[in-house]
């Protein structure tokens, strides 16, 4: 890892764009990058955070663990939590993001998060980009896994699980060798009660109503890359990687650009 003062030793002595790497690999390197997955039930999107965390040592922040884990572990957050839920009604914002707040707080400082399931509305965005401040963090990239709603009610609607180990089925797309039957092991596969009809529909209506705003409140801090998610997995997360590394070189040349600037007219 090159040092910022190396950074800026080489700015004045070689290249700019050589120096300014080394500027925000030191950079980078203080403080992960953070990203915000955001994509429709039946996206992907769960799989391809597994995936993007692995390749790029980030975090899997999923908040729908986080919050089983809290409430197995009777956190003082949890125990909260669970008393909403209890009563069946939604957990607060202040709490969901506390918890957020607080793992990302007990994180190695170089490490970056992939936020899978957070935030689902401005809101949430605008409190989760307060909360970082206050740890001066930011999120880098938000990036939507764009699937058409046909295709997500096709996935969704066709999804079977097996009783014993959760496998997944899909009639339309994965189906299993026996009809009903897990090819693993054996046992009975079933449809999830809010994997019906009415339930996926309720769910998407949702999603694109409400989360989908999100788009428009990255994309005015020029923090959005869309890709497509309507292709395999791997290619899914060829493209995945790619838009950010193209994300990273923009960045790098914003930043050269504004140094430049302040630079002597004869470098
Ligand atoms: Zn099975």
């Amino acid at each position: 890892m090159r040092t910022l003062f190396e950074g800026v030793t080489y700015l004045f002595q070689y290249t700019e764009e050589w120096a300014l790497r080394c500027v925000i690999d030191s950079l980078w390197g203080e403080n992960g990058m953070n990203i915000i997955l955001i994509g429709a039930q039946g996206s992907g999107k769960g799989t391809q955070a597994g995936l993007l965390a692995q390749e790029l040592e980030l975090f899997h922040l999923a908040s729908g663990d986080l919050f089983r884990q809290e409430m197995a572990e009777e956190t003082e957050l949890g125990v909260k939590a669970q008393a909403f839920m209890d009563r069946g009604e939604l957990v607060p914002d202040e709490i969901t993001i506390s918890m957020v707040l607080n793992r990302i707080k007990r994180l190695p400082v170089a490490q970056g998060v992939l936020l899978d399931g957070f935030p689902r509305t401005i809101p949430q965005a605008k409190a989760l980009d307060s909360g970082l401040q206050t740890i001066a963090q930011q999120i880098d990239l938000a990036v939507y896994l764009d699937v058409p709603r046909e295709e997500l009610l096709d996935r969704l609607s066709g999804r079977y699980i097996c009783q014993a180990h959760q496998h997944v089925y899909n009639i339309n797309s994965k189906p299993s060798r026996v009809p009903g039957i897990c090819d693993i092991d054996g046992s009975e596969l079933t449809q999830r009660s809010d994997d019906t009809g009415e339930a996926i529909q309720k769910r998407l209506d949702i999603f694109f109503a409400e989360t989908i705003r999100l788009l428009d409140y990255y994309d005015r801090q020029h923090k959005l890359a869309q890709i497509n998610g309507n292709q395999g997995i791997y290619q899914v997360q060829d493209t995945l990687l790619e838009t950010i590394e193209q994300h990273q070189d923009a960045v790098v040349w914003q930043l050269a650009g504004s140094f430049s600037s302040l630079l002597p007219k004869t470098f």
